[in-house]
């Protein structure tokens, strides 16, 4: 009978153990929260969504400031950043880059695809005008994985055509001008070999 009524109590005192445990947790502080509200004491969500000044997320390039160089490109380990540059044409209007060195290259395409980016950083590393670098934005998810290939160059590809015609035009004339100077060119004297 002393049993009977033991396990009676002791499967109450149980029950109650548990709500306790559970009481507990509704009223306690989280130790995680749901995505995006990750800090609660902040007020909005943009705040919510900062995060440290050296981490890793989407890549921007500054257009102003990139000249070109191709240092990104080489270093990228997987291959998903790509330049095409032209030279500038003598006499073409040329604004200095934003940090104020001499532009010799046109980029014509500057492509990255953030669908392969391993965020190794290597790319940033190798860029001499700190053109390219990762911003705070990490939520740039899509459907359609062609729109996270990035497009940085400065030009419409109708531009960039523009830039590399007039480019090779120019190259075109400089070749026509070295052909006509060595036709007129006088031929050169004999030597006592060629008597
Ligand atoms: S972070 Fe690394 S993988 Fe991503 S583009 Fe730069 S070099 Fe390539
Ligand atoms: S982003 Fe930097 S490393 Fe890449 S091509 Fe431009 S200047 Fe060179």
């Amino acid at each position: 009978m002393g049993n009977y009524f033991r396990n009676i109590w002791l499967g109450v005192w149980t029950v109650l153990v548990g709500m306790r445990i559970t009481i507990n947790h509704l009223v306690m502080r989280k130790v995680t929260n749901q995505y995006p509200d990750r800090y609660p004491d902040l007020k909005s969500l943009e705040e919510a969504k900062l995060v440290p000044t050296n981490s890793r997320n989407r890549l921007f390039v500054d257009k102003e400031d990139c000249n070109g160089c191709k240092g990104c490109e080489r270093d990228c380990p997987v291959n998903c950043i790509s330049v095409e540059t032209t030279r500038v044409t003598p006499g073409d209007t040329v604004p200095l880059l934003r940090s104020g060195g001499k532009r010799n290259l046109w980029v014509t395409n500057f492509t990255i695809d953030m669908a392969k980016c391993c965020f190794c950083s290597l790319c940033t590393q190798a860029c001499p005008t700190s053109a390219i670098v990762h911003t705070s934005e990490f939520e740039y998810s899509e459907y359609n994985r062609n729109d996270l290939v990035y497009q940085f160059s400065p030009f419409s590809p109708e531009e960039a055509q523009v830039k590399k015609d007039m480019f090779a035009n120019y190259q075109a004339e400089q070749a026509a001008k070295k052909a006509a100077a060595a036709a007129v060119a006088p031929a050169p004297a004999a030597t006592q070999e060629n008597v």
